[in-house]
This record gives structure tokens, C-alpha cells and sequence, in this order.
């Protein structure tokens, strides 16, 4: 398994406290996005499609820093946008770790191997390097050619200097079970510390809306490469009771508020791949949250959503609960026959809310009024000179 020891421990100790300190929700992985810009236009992603004004946006070390205390989740996923673009990622990096994070910092790779000097290695850092599939593959999901390339050569080099190094794979309908397999065993012979595993989300603004998987078909293809990984060596960075989900033994329901969502917009409402609102603060997101509103079932835009960042929280907190079913489902591996697990209904969901435009004018005049207060602190000092 690619999760260390230390730091199953860690969070299982972490979920502990929680439970008995009788926290209903609590945290699990902040999700740290402190920009938007890329310097890919992936056809599945729905992250990016952002006017200039939101795309220049930063946030600064301090608001970085003060996200990771308000929350106090014990994982750190620093996402993006392509995170190696904000000049401050070292410091935000080394800030997280000083405050005992375990933090998983997410790139494309295309600048890694030439800013490796800027980080350091540590036990608890995972550079978590974006391939999904091999070359042909990846630069097919990446809408661009030669950039498999250019990240296994990164990961080539951060593995060589000593960095724990992971890939990031989301799944579309169009890969094929043999093909990943073989590209599970290149990466594994390349000595990554770990898989991660998703589905990809079907996002409404994605440019490519015709490659997103349904739940009965994310099954069915996690199931059918799983079952050709026995023996081959693999270690998925996933928790054992997730990928037992993703290959369609487990009635999960989403738990939104696990993985907590922090960008240039606020605390993103109410999960990392849907942004129907922001709250000004951590409190504000837990407690004025309708949760129940959301997930599979609930909710159309949540319809065929089998992703790691709504879903791994809901496993470990099974895992915490039962750990016997954890531990049985990790000597196993994913069960890749038989009956799956029943589904969840979908009939008592409500319809799609469509609100991008209204959050993106708003972020707009915010974006104005903050240039323009800017302008204003700065003219009698400019004056002054
Ligand atoms: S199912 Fe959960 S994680 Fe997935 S989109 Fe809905 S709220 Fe977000």
C-alpha cells in the first residue's frame, strides 16, 4: 500500500479525536488552491475557464497559512490550477510542514524538474505528478503533445533526489483496462511511491463532455483493472475501502465536507469539484453549509460523482469505524466479481442549479473594488516620492 505507515497513524489518530470529542463533521484533507492559472487547457477539466482578472489571482503565504489553521485538517492537498506557477510555493510548502501537515502537492509536472532546487525533501511531502495514462493517453487528456514526456523525465529526477513522488490518474470512458494495467506496471517499475485513482468528475464548464464516466461504467472498468493487477506490485495511494467503492462494493454516500475547498474565491461551497457559493470563513462553510442538499441522490450535478474527493473521506472514516472491514479489504485487495453493492436512488434529486456566470461576476467587481482600494492606499505614497 502507498499511504506510509506514519501517516495512516497520523490521521487515524487525527479521526480519533475527532469521534470523541463528538464532532459530527470534521475535515480530513484540505483541498488548497491558491490559483487558478495553468499553463495546461486539459479538455476534462472545469477548473480553469476563468477570465484574466481571476486567473492573475494569488493567494498570498499568509491567507495559504491561515486557511491551513482555520481548517486544521491533517492532510494538505495543494492544488490549482498548476500550483508550481505561484512564486511563493516553496514558502506555502514549508509553512504547511512547520505546522505538521501532511501535504500532497499537485502538478502537471512541466516546470518540476526545473524548481526541484527550490524544495526539499521531506517524509511527509508527496509530490503528486498528473499522468493519466501512458504517452498516447496522457497527452490525449492533456489536449497536448509531449508533455507525458517532459513529467516522467520530472519524476524521474525528483525520485532520484530523494522525493516521495506519487501520480495523480483520473479515469475517462475511454480507457482501456489492458492499456492501464501496463501503464500501472511502467509507472511502478519507475519506483513511484504511489497510484492515486479517480474518476473524473463530469465538470459542466469541461470543453470535452463526451469522455466522463457514469457510475455503472466507473465500476465496471476499475473492476476489470483491478482484476489484473494481482501480484503485479502496484501501491495505490487510494485507502483500501475506496478502491473496494470504486470497483462497486461499497454503498458510500459522499462526504462533502472531508476534503474542504479554499481558493482566490473563499471557502468553495460545498465541495472541491462544484462551487455553488463561497464562505467568507472555515466556520462559516461547516456551519451554514445545507450538506444535506448535496451528494449522489440528492442532487443532479452529483448524479454520477464516484470522485476520491467527495468519497475517500466517507472509506476512512469507515476504516476508522471498522477497522477489521479495512484491513480484510487490504490483504483482499478490491473484490472484481460477483454482485455489486446496490445503488443509490436517484429519483428524489433535485435539478442542476447553473450559477457559474453569477459567481464569476461576482468575483469580477470584487477583483475590481480590491484593485481600485489598492490603487488608492498606493497614490499618496507614489506622490510622497
Ligand atoms: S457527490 Fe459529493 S463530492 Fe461529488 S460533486 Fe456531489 S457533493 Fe461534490
Amino acid at each position: 500500500m502507498g499511504i506510509p505507515l506514519a501517516q495512516q497513524l497520523r490521521i487515524g489518530a487525527y479521526i480519533l479525536r475527532q469521534r470523541l470529542a463528538g464532532r459530527k463533521r470534521y475535515p480530513l484533507v484540505l483541498m488548497l488552491e491558491p490559483l487558478f492559472r495553468c499553463n495546461l487547457a486539459c479538455a476534462g477539466c472545469g477548473k480553469i475557464d476563468y477570465p484574466d482578472p481571476i486567473l492573475n489571482r494569488r493567494l498570498s503565504f499568509e491567507e495559504c497559512m491561515e486557511a491551513v489553521e482555520e481548517c486544521g485538517a491533517p492532510v494538505v492537498a495543494i492544488a490549482g490550477g498548476e500550483p508550481l506557477l505561484h512564486k511563493e510555493m516553496p514558502r506555502i510548502v514549508e509553512g504547511c510542514l512547520a505546522r505538521g501537515k501532511v501535504v500532497i502537492l499537485c502538478t502537471n509536472a512541466l516546470l518540476l524538474e526545473k524548481q526541484l532546487d527550490r524544495f526539499t525533501p521531506h517524509p511527509r511531502l508527496t509530490l503528486d505528478i498528473h499522468l493519466d495514462g501512458d504517452r498516447e493517453q496522457h497527452d490525449w487528456a492533456v489536449s497536448q503533445k509531449g508533455v507525458y514526456d517532459r513529467a516522467v523525465q520530472a519524476l524521474k529526477a525528483a525520485r532520484a533526489r530523494g522525493f516521495r513522488v506519487a501520480i495523480n490518474c483520473t479515469l475517462f470512458n475511454n480507457a482501456d483496462p489492458e492499456r492501464m494495467a501496463r501503464f500501472f506496471d511502467d509507472v511502478t517499475a519507475m519506483g513511484v511511491d504511489a497510484i492515486m485513482v479517480s474518476p473524473g468528475y463530469a465538470y459542466e464548464r469541461a470543453p470535452d463532455q463526451a469522455h466522463f464516466l457514469n457510475r455503472r461504467r466507473t465500476k465496471e472498468l476499475f473492476r476489470a483493472i483491478f482484476a489484473r493487477g494481482r501480484g503485479r506490485g502496484w501501491r495505490f495511494g487510494n485507502s483500501p475501502l475506496f478502491l473496494d467503492f470504486l470497483a462497486g462494493n461499497q454503498s458510500y454516500r459522499c462526504t462533502p465536507w472531508g476534503n474542504p475547498t479554499r481558493n482566490v474565491f473563499g471557502w468553495q461551497r460545498p465541495c472541491y469539484l462544484i462551487g455553488e457559493g463561497y464562505a467568507r470563513s472555515f466556520r462559516a462553510l461547516m456551519e451554514e453549509t445545507d450538506w444535506d442538499s448535496y451528494g449522489t441522490g440528492n442532487y443532479e450535478k452529483c448524479a454520477d460523482c464516484m470522485v476520491h474527493s467527495g468519497y475517500e473521506a466517507t472509506a476512512v472514516m469507515d476504516a476508522v469505524k471498522r477497522p477489521w472491514k479495512a484491513l480484510w479489504a487490504a490483504l483482499r485487495g478490491p473484490r472484481t466479481a460477483g454482485p455489486m453493492a446496490p445503488e443509490i436512488p436517484l429519483e428524489g434529486q433535485r435539478p442542476a442549479e447553473y450559477v457559474f456566470s453569477r459567481h464569476v461576476e461576482q468575483a469580477l467587481a470584487e477583483e475590481q473594488e480590491r484593485q481600485k482600494r489598492e490603487r488608492e492606499r498606493a497614490a499618496p505614497q507614489i506622490a510622497a516620492e
